[in-house]
């Protein structure tokens, strides 16, 4: 009996495997901040954060509370710029694997770190594929799902950021 244990233990345990690719569709609140975020990109295809009455930066995401000063941020929109600079970017080499689905991930465009013309920090796609194209410091304007059906994803209803000459 002992010596079967044993052998076990050297084999591992084994797993059981279960297919699973449930069809999820849900609705969730976006809240009163990022609820503002959403409405600016259906409505206006703007870009929002919010500002710190304090310290003056702004947020985006949005937050209730400036992860700096610790005090509330009130109600300070400030509208973001839709062109900036590249700041950082990296693109894929292997494919990204969805957790949920086991299937590859469908998005091909390069993950980049924009500084918009306002000096605010800001993660998005680009559309340049090409990576012999990238280079930092080149110049990006956003690009925004045009059909108003299909926005409502707050800043998914930027496509991506599209290279410009200046
Ligand atoms: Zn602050």
């Amino acid at each position: 009996m002992a010596k079967e244990s044993a052998k076990k233990k050297t084999k591992g345990p084994e797993y059981i495997r279960i297919k699973y690719n449930a069809h999820r569709p849900y609705d969730w609140s976006t809240g009163k901040y990022l609820g503002k975020v959403y409405a600016e990109a259906k409505e206006n295809k703007k870009l929002v954060g919010n500002r710190c009455p304090q310290c003056k930066d702004i947020w985006l995401p949005p937050t209730p509370v400036c992860p700096k000063c610790k005090i509330d941020m009130g109600w300070d929109w400030v509208e973001l710029p839709q062109t900036g600079t590249l700041y950082q970017y990296t693109y894929l080499v292997y494919p990204l694997w969805d957790p949920h689905y086991g299937e590859k991930w469908a998005n091909p465009y390069p993950s980049a770190v924009i500084l918009l013309d306002n000096g605010v920090f800001y993660r998005h796609w680009l559309e340049e594929t090409d990576k012999e194209k990238l280079k930092t410091g080149m110049r990006l304007q956003a690009v925004w799902k045009e059909d108003y059906d299909e926005r409502g994803q707050g800043v998914q209803d930027i496509l991506y950021f599209r290279t410009i000459e200046e």
